[in-house]
């Protein structure tokens, strides 16, 4: 059989490493020729584009382009009326703000308090876009809309492969997809990013719906960009209320679910809890460094330090902190949080000490969370790591180097397939909240969360140890395979054979 491992190129590309492990659980349980054809690549992968108004821009000159000009007199805008920021130190410029001010322009250039600008004008942009529908052997295709720089239709295989091993794994009846637009949102405005949404989400409209297609938020959105998209798909309708699960992951007071917010993280603490209870691991004390202190990276940091742990160190795409004695979770959370702080980065907060990049991953610690982005950790991260578990709360955040150099430094790995879990259970039990028109209290999604994670991490720790046994919370026996398997390829024997169960039962229509 042919098992696709490299690109055309001769390189390796994100999408066949993420099918190693398949292809190795895939072998070693024996499955069927045509149900391996149909789950080793998507069923459909759409690119579109959408197009989209954008502002006038204020964009500051170099110092070169400045000492060339000639003196300018100084422009006031009162208030800064007008003037949105922008990453970069660029501001959408709005036509209040030249009404308000009084305002001197040459050539395209003006000078305002902190330095000389460019105005460069606005216009129509298009944006590249996709969405990539994997499986749907066990339900509608569910995951994520990422709005990031760095997207491709390769990564996004990948990961709308990864969500079809994630909802089998979380025992929730749906499929995998994954998707979203190459842009990075921080260089927009808040209006221009509706825009942006609204223009996708009129393209997807064909492809998706509450029983075919649920997205959610991923790295880039939010619930704010779900509420946009739910407008846009349900505005003007009949029955816009029966839609009201085509987006997951919305504002609690719009039909989201409690506890969604935090549920990843929630998840990824719940799958440290076990770990600690079958290692014999105290979580007091247990110091842990974080990755990434967006969504999941931050809920993860503030639910550990709540069971005792202690954060010495934090790392974002923008700085490094670290602290020996534990970080101030709650306030690094508002530090990020503030308004004033576009970057959304841990960088200037003061309580700890700035370290480099490269310091981060020997730091001395019990735990390391990487919560950012896939491929943060490689072979010369993973032989410096000093910790005992790393519970991955992104996606693929090891490369398939690190996994070797952890496993045989002995270094103990939660798969970001059972850690990650979270987000995507609890979406499931929104989407059936709004499917009965319900709203459950943050202790029963809690609770039911709990359960859904620590069986189903048990199984995978169970299958991983080639243990048959039946507990009150689940049955192992039909899942081993007879020997003991590293923990990733024990959670995608648990994923293939939850899919295969669908293919073998229901058989195919020609
Ligand atoms: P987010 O956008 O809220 O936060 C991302 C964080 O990663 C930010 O702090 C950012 O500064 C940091 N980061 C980005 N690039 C970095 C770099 N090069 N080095 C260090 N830090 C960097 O995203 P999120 O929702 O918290 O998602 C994080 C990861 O978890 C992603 O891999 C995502 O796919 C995965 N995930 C998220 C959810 C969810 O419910 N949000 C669910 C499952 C998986």
């Amino acid at each position: 059989m042919e098992h696709p491992i490299t690109a055309g190129n001769g390189e390796h590309n994100v999408f066949d490493e993420s099918m190693e492990v398949f292809h190795q659980a895939a072998d070693l349980i024996g499955l069927a020729p045509r149900i391996r054809l149909e789950l080793e690549q998507p069923d459909y992968e759409h690119i579109f584009y959408v197009t989209a108004h954008l502002e006038d821009r204020l964009v500051p000159l170099t110092p070169g382009e400045a000492a060339a000009l000639p003196p300018l007199d100084l422009s006031v805008i009162p208030g800064n009326a007008g003037l949105v920021p922008l990453l970069g130190g660029k501001f959408v410029l709005r036509p209040e703000a030249l009404r308000a001010g009084s305002i001197h322009i040459r050539d395209g250039v003006i000078r305002l308090d902190a330095g000389l600008y460019r105005i460069a004008p606005g216009g129509f942009a298009r944006f590249k876009s996709y969405r990539v529908q994997y499986n749907q052997a066990r339900g509608p295709y569910k995951g994520g809309i990422r709005f990031h720089d760095a997207v491709s239709l390769d990564l996004f295989n990948a990961l709308a492969a990864e969500m079809t091993w994630k909802t089998a794994i979380a025992d929730v009846p749906f499929g995998g997809a994954k998707g979203g637009i190459r842009l990075d949102p921080r260089a927009y405005s808040k209006e221009e990013l509706e825009a942006i949404s609204i223009r996708f989400m009129y393209k997807l409209k064909q492809l998706i719906g509450p029983t075919i297609d649920i997205p959610a938020p991923d790295v880039g959105t939010n619930s704010e960009v779900m509420a946009w998209m739910l407008r846009q798909y349900s505005d003007g309708e009949r029955e816009r209320h029966e839609m009201r699960g085509v987006v997951t992951g919305k504002d609690v007071r719009i039909g989201g679910s409690e506890g969604r917010g935090r549920a990843t993280g929630q998840g990824l603490i719940y799958c440290v809890e076990e770990w600690c209870r079958n290692t014999g691991h105290a979580i007091r004390g247990t110091r842990f460094i974080v990755q990434g202190f967006g969504n999941v990276g931050s809920a993860a940091a503030e639910i550990l330090t709540a069971l005792g742990g202690r954060c010495v160190a934090v790392q974002d795409a923008d700085g490094t902190i670290y602290d020996p004695e534990g970080l101030d979770v709650a306030a690094l959370i508002a530090h990020v949080q503030h308004p004033s702080n576009l970057a959304r980065s841990v960088r200037g907060f003061a309580g700890g000490q700035v370290i480099s990049t490269a310091e981060f991953w020997s730091i001395d610690a019990e735990i390391c969370i990487p919560a950012a982005l896939g491929n943060a950790i490689g072979g010369a991260e993973a032989e410096r790591l000093k910790v005992k578990l790393v519970a991955e709360g992104a996606n693929r955040p090891l490369t398939a180097e690190a996994d070797a150099i952890l496993a045989a430094r002995g270094i103990d790995v939660i798969p970001d397939i059972i850690g990650n879990a979270g987000g995507v259970i609890v979406s499931y039990y929104e989407w059936i909240q709004n499917k009965r028109m319900e709203h459950w209290s943050l202790a029963e999604v809690n609770a039911r969360l709990e359960r859904a994670i620590k069986s189903n991490y048990g199984l995978i720790c169970d299958i991983a140890s080639n243990r048959s046994i039946r507990t009150e919370a689940y049955d192992s026996r039909g899942f081993t395979t007879g020997r003991a398997v590293p923990v990733r390829t024990a959670a995608m024997v648990l994923a293939l054979k939850r899919i295969e169960a669908h293919y073998m039962l229901e058989g195919f229509s020609q």
